[in-house]
This record gives structure tokens, sequence and C-alpha cells, in this order.
């Protein structure tokens, strides 16, 4: 068992197993931060590759309020039903409290944490943008591996979480709310970018004539800017997690839309150009850390910045200088 190769063994059995505690271990060192915890996560992932790509990966975000918790609760219950197992994520970098976050947390979700075909896990907490994203992508496989048909992803409606979680999912739904103020800014600010489907909650009650109001002008909006892709539109749509009402139009729209790129070799296209994307962005992000914390550019850097500052050197100079140092990037 501590040989590493036996500890790999052993994760990767109990994944496969759907054994939740080694599930929840294992998701546990894709977290750590220590490089032997992270050779082993990495190892592990490998070797339960072959077994992923199988569920249908579905992005949510929203502002705060929106009630994306509610909606996934009902919504993952919905599928429960009808024989799904279903895995809830979060990309929250914000989230800095150990244990998790505000996203994706077992108390938000009272009613779908005591299901036994749910799997809820909150965001990883602290770190950069990147490195959250990335756990979760990772976490995101593991849980495939671990026979979860369904994964869903829950953000903020912040910039950069939002571009993070629609490139890793197959599916972004985006809930808002009408009335809130900011309806076309929202599209305008690229979320028709990144939107399969603009869901719009809280359509009860006196909610209920605004929110088809603002449907409209979603409709129009999205007319007007155009599709990103030549197969799908994406619709706007009205739902009340409160009320039930609408859940299951916009899980048959997520199957159509599954059905139409998958008949259109779309859906491995997307999930192919994600990998790459998602390699180049580590590669990336590995090479800056490589290069900060080398030796030599360590010394350099200040003096050099200094002599920009006094424009002792030209800027690109003083890069091309710092680049040049061959040993840097060994
Ligand atoms: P989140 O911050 O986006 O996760 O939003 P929550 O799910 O926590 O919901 C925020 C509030 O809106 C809660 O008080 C919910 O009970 C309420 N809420 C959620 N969905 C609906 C709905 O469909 N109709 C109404 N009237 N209230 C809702």
């Amino acid at each position: 068992m501590n040989r590493p190769q036996n500890k790999v063994q052993y994760y990767v059995q109990g994944v496969l197993k759907q054994d939740r505690f080694i599930l929840a271990k294992t998701i546990t060192l894709i977290e750590s931060s220590l490089d032997a915890h992270q050779e082993i996560a990495g190892a592990i992932i490998d070797r339960l590759l072959p077994y992923t790509g199988k569920a249908i990966r579905l992005g949510i975000t929203g502002v705060p309020g929106a009630g994306k918790s509610s909606f996934i609760e009902s919504l993952g219950i919905t599928l429960i039903k009808k024989g799904h197992n279903l895995a809830v994520l979060a990309v929250d970098p914000s989230s800095t409290r150990s244990g998790g976050s505000i996203l994706a947390d077992k108390t938000r979700m009272e009613k779908l944490a005591v299901e036994k075909k749910a799997f809820i896990r909150p965001s990883p907490s602290g770190g950069t943008l990147g490195g959250v994203a990335r756990k979760t992508r990772e976490t995101m496989l593991i849980c495939e591996a671990a026979g979860f048909d369904v994964i869903i992803i829950e953000t903020v409606g912040v910039g950069q979480s939002e571009t993070a979680v629609a490139s890793m999912v197959d599916f972004f739904l985006v809930l808002m709310l009408a009335g809130a103020g900011d309806e076309i800014q929202g599209i305008k600010k690229g979320v028709s970018e990144l939107a399969d489907a603009i869901v719009i909650n809280k359509a009860d009650g006196d909610n209920t004539v605004k929110s088809e109001r603002a449907k409209k002008d979603y409709e129009t909006a999205l007319h007007f800017l155009g599709s990103f892709s030549p197969i799908w539109k994406p619709p706007v749509l009205t739902c009340s997690v409160l009320e039930m009402k609408g859940i299951d139009k916009i899980w048959e729209t997520v199957l159509d839309h599954r059905q139409l790129f998958e008949a259109a070799g779309e859906l491995e296209a997307k999930r192919k150009l994600q990998a790459v994307d998602w390699m180049r962005s580590l590669l990336e992000e590995g090479l800056k850390q490589r290069f900060y914390s080398n030796h030599d550019v360590k010394n350099m850097l200040p003096k050099i910045k200094r002599d920009v500052e006094k424009g002792i050197i030209a800027p690109a100079n003083a890069a091309q200088k710092l680049l040049g140092f061959e040993k840097c990037l060994k």
C-alpha cells in the first residue's frame, strides 16, 4: 500500500467501484497543493481517463439570489427520479473559507444532500481562478469515472469564472431574474457567447408577467446578436422553482442540444477543443511559474525593473534580457 503504484491502484479501484469514501479522498488529493499528492492525483486521473466522458456536463451561472441552489436542488431531485446519478461541483475563486464556499454547499441543498444518488462537493477554496478551475475540472473527470452520469458545475455570475466553467461543460445555462435592471447589458457583456440557454427564474406570482416580458426582450436581443453556433440557437425559457414549473422543459432542452451536437459530431469536437485549450492554459501557467521562480530571474528582476523605471533600459529590451537567460527555462 505504501508503494506509489499500490496507492494509485487503491484509489483507481475505489473510484471505479463507486466507493464514496475513496472518491472523496481522491478529490482531496486533487485539491492538495503538496507535490507528492499532485503526483499521485495525476497518475490516478490518467488511469481513470478511459472511464470518463460519458456524463452530461452542465454549467450553471447566475448572480447571488438568482436561485441557483434552489434550481439545482429541484433539477437534481427530478433527475434522480428519472434514474440519474448526479454530482454537483462548483468554481468559486472568491472562496477562502476552509472546507468550502457558498457555492455547491450541502447546507444550501439539504434535500439533495441526503439523496444517495447525489454527490455534492463545494468549490475548492483559495488559490487563483486557474487553480480552482483546474481542480474542479479534474474532479469532474473523477466523478464521471465513478459513474455519475450528470455533472452540474455551479459558478457565480461574474466575469472570468463563467468563462472557465463554460470551457469545461457541454451546456452552459445562465439563470436570470426579470426586472433585475441589467437584462440587456448582461447579454452584451458576453454572456450570449457562453450561454446555450437563458432561463428566467422566479416566473411566479407578481413576477409572471414581468418574466414573460423579459423573455421577449432577451429573445430580441439574442436575435440581433446572432448565433455563435451554426446548429444551435440559445433559447430563452422561464421557470419557477417555487412552483416547480418549467424544470422539465429545461432538461428537455439540454437533451435536445446533446442529441443534436452528438449527431453532428460537434460534442466530440467541442470536448477535444476544450481538452487542448486546457492543456495549453496549463502549459502557459506552468511556464510562467517556472520563469518567475527561477533563481537568476528572481535576482535580476528587481534591478531590471528599477532600470526600466529610470529609463535606463527600454521595456522591450528589459524583457528580452530576462527572457534571454537560457538557464531560466531549464
Ligand atoms: P442563489 O444565491 O443563486 O443560489 O439563490 P438561492 O437558490 O439561494 O435563492 C435565493 C432566494 O430566492 C431564496 O430565498 C429562494 O427561496 C428564492 N427562490 C428561488 N427560486 C425561486 C422561485 O422560483 N420563485 C420564487 N418566488 N423564489 C425563489
